[in-house]
């Protein structure tokens, strides 16, 4: 069985754009590949964070990975800093990684080209810890959305670099984008992705909002004056973006749901959307009430990190054997 690896930074709440997009898939991929989801927590301090909200963000991403679908009996779940290896290869892989190849990494560029003050030096070499989070587990797909792209290229480089000068030492790993490009916009501006580190709540549903408050979101999504429901994302991004939702969440196809809305309004449409949304988050909730009181993310997390290390520890004693670092 080919592994897969992936991770999402506790920053911020998830929103129903995390879900579709990332944590769908990996539900649906868990039962084709040998899966490792991590709590990326030491690239969430690459920017400040504030420590309680930090520690909840932690507890409520492990919580809704296994209350969206995915079974921690199959899929190894661990957090990031508990399995030191990461840090370990992290270090390693920075010393392979050049400035140059760095500062062509889109955060750091839009970050320094926007003039933002107070970038870290950890926002900077970040690119080179997530090389190390995927090449220890000889990872042979990493599913990313287009934007993460990059990074894989970027592990992609530094492994056949390392094996090249040290002798065959990592899987060199795909990239693997979803076909049908899911992606959720933002309900205020919908030519923008929703995300976890929006200012403006209206514009998000957070997988954690009380289910009422997010159908009030949708029916006060920004549409358009055309009228008619139909899958156009340059003319009609609101009303694209809540089809996408809608057949997302519910399994339906857009054309058949296009097609149940010839010569409808908004209105109905939107109060349907709604309604699925208000049944999902209710459903999803309704689980995620029940892990957090019951002991569960504790246990999945020391199991997950036993496994996690004992594959870790392996791969980094035969790198620092390699590079000299261990002289016995
Ligand atoms: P931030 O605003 O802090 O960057 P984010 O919401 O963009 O948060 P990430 O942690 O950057 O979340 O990404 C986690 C995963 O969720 C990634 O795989 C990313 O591709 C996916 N994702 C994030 N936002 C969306 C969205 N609006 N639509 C589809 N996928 C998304
Ligand atoms: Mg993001």
């Amino acid at each position: 069985m080919k592994r897969m690896l992936s991770g999402i930074k506790p920053t911020g709440r998830l929103t129903l754009g995390n879900y579709i997009g990332a944590i769908r898939n990996f539900v649906n991929y868990q039962n084709d590949y040998e899966m490792y989801i991590f709590i990326a927590n030491m690239h969430a301090i690459t920017v400040p964070q504030e420590k309680a909200e930090l520690k909840r963000n932690t507890k409520d991403l492990i919580a809704l990975y296994i209350a969206c679908g995915l079974d921690p009996e199959r899929v190894t779940i661990f957090l990031q800093s508990d399995v030191h290896e990461h840090a370990e290869l992290g270090w390693i892989m920075t010393c392979n990684s050049y400035m140059g190849e760095l500062q062509r990494m889109t955060q750091y560029k839009d970050k320094t080209a926007k003039g933002e003050t107070g970038i870290t030096a950890g926002l900077f070499t970040y690119p080179s810890l997530m090389a190390a989070d995927i090449l220890l587990y000889d990872a042979d797909y990493v599913p990313v959305g287009v934007d993460q792209k990059q990074h894989v290229e970027l592990t992609r480089n530094l492994a056949e670099r390392f094996n090249n000068r040290y002798g065959d030492t990592f899987v060199v790993p795909e990239p693997l984008v979803e076909k049908v490009g899911a992606k959720v916009y933002s309900l205020q501006d919908p030519t923008k992705k929703m995300s976890k580190s929006d200012a403006n709540p209206k514009g998000t549903i957070d997988l954690l909002d009380e289910p009422s408050v997010a159908r009030k979101k949708i029916m006060s999504a920004v549409t358009d004056s055309i009228g008619i429901i139909q899958y156009d994302p340059e003319n009609q991004p609101g009303i694209s973006n809540l089809l996408t939702i809608l057949s997302s969440l519910s399994g339906e196809s857009i054309e058949s749901i296009v097609a149940r809305y010839d010569g409808k309004g908004y209105g109905d449409f939107k109060k349907e959307v709604g309604q699925c949304v208000f049944d999902f988050l209710t459903e999803l909730q309704n689980k995620y009430k029940e892990i957090i009181s019951s002991g569960l993310i504790e246990k999945v997390i020391k199991e997950g990190d036993e496994k996690a290390r004992y594959i870790a520890r392996k791969k980094v004693n035969k790198v620092k054997k390699k590079v000299g670092l261990e002289i016995f």
